[in-house]
């Protein structure tokens, strides 16, 4: 599943291509996503120019003249820039044509992803009103972890998954911020210091900041999200090193189940 850094490496990769563009036309091959796609999309954003490829939480952000597009990756959807005359394969349900003769081409096998227009502040949609602070902007600081696991006896990482609380920092990302933040995944969230707070928070930054950076260099062609972690991977501390050694102590990192997700971890690294 595409996770934030996936999102915000395809944001990337857009941008330079639909920036500036002029909408040549919205073609919807098949409406059958997470919700029907409105069919008035294509009238309401034909010919209008892009000004921005934004991003919250999850959502591509499409900002024209007229209005934003809101468009969804779901669970297994991907974007990508081809020449508008490339033939379509299977799955692929949008096309945005674009004034350069090229396509923004959505696909998605599983159909989890969903495509939205909105003439007003597109944060103030229903689907975006509630979400809770980015990981990555300022307002997601010590302080405000202090405050929301003061009371919360639930493991620290499943409270950095909740998206209630934070949005997109998925499974991969809260078992490699917790090693990093040398904090077990088990803790009660009101267990953690203060200091501890302040080195979680710096983690969860510096890990999803590595996974875009290094999403957005590797993966050239890719516009899009296959769900696959792509070359984050070999740097990874410890998510599905089960058994191999910590590449701090050498001791086997181990692994269990929390909240039906898997999680890694080292018992002598993390306290
Ligand atoms: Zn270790």
């Amino acid at each position: 599943m595409p996770e934030l850094p996936e999102v915000e490496t395809t944001r990337r990769g857009i941008e330079p291509h639909v920036v500036g563009r002029r909408i040549r036309q919205l073609l919807v091959h098949d409406r059958r996503l997470r919700w029907p796609v409105d069919p008035g999309i294509a009238t309401a954003i034909a010919g209008r120019v892009i000004q921005r490829a934004g991003r919250r939480a999850k959502y591509l952000l499409l900002e024209t003249d007229a209005g934003t597009l809101i468009l969804h990756l779901g669970m297994s959807g991907s974007l990508r820039v081809l020449p508008a005359s490339t033939p379509r394969i299977v799955h692929d349900h949008v096309d945005i044509e674009l004034d350069s003769g090229q396509t923004l081409r959505f696909n998605d096998p599983r159909r989890f992803g969903s495509l939205f227009f909105t003439t007003g502040d597109p944060k103030s949609h229903p689907l975006l009103r509630h979400l809770a602070p980015e990981p990555l902007e300022d307002e997601f600081n010590a302080d405000y972890l202090w405050k929301i696991t003061r009371r919360r006896a639930v493991a620290i990482k499943q409270l950095i998954m909740n998206s209630r609380l934070v949005v997109g920092v998925g499974n991969i990302y809260a078992s490699e911020a917790l090693f990093r933040a040398r904090i077990r995944p088990r803790r009660q969230a009101r267990s953690l210091t203060r200091q501890e707070c302040a080195r979680l928070v710096r983690a969860i930054k510096a890990t999803l900041t590595m996974a875009v950076k290094v999403g957005g260099t590797t993966l050239r062609d890719y516009v899009g999200a296959d769900g696959n972690p792509g070359y984050f991977r070999q740097k990874l501390y410890v998510y599905e090193r089960a058994g191999k050694p910590c590449r701090v102590c050498r001791q086997p990192i181990r692994q269990f189940t929390q909240g039906q997700r898997s999680t890694y971890w080292c018992a002598n690294c993390q306290k």
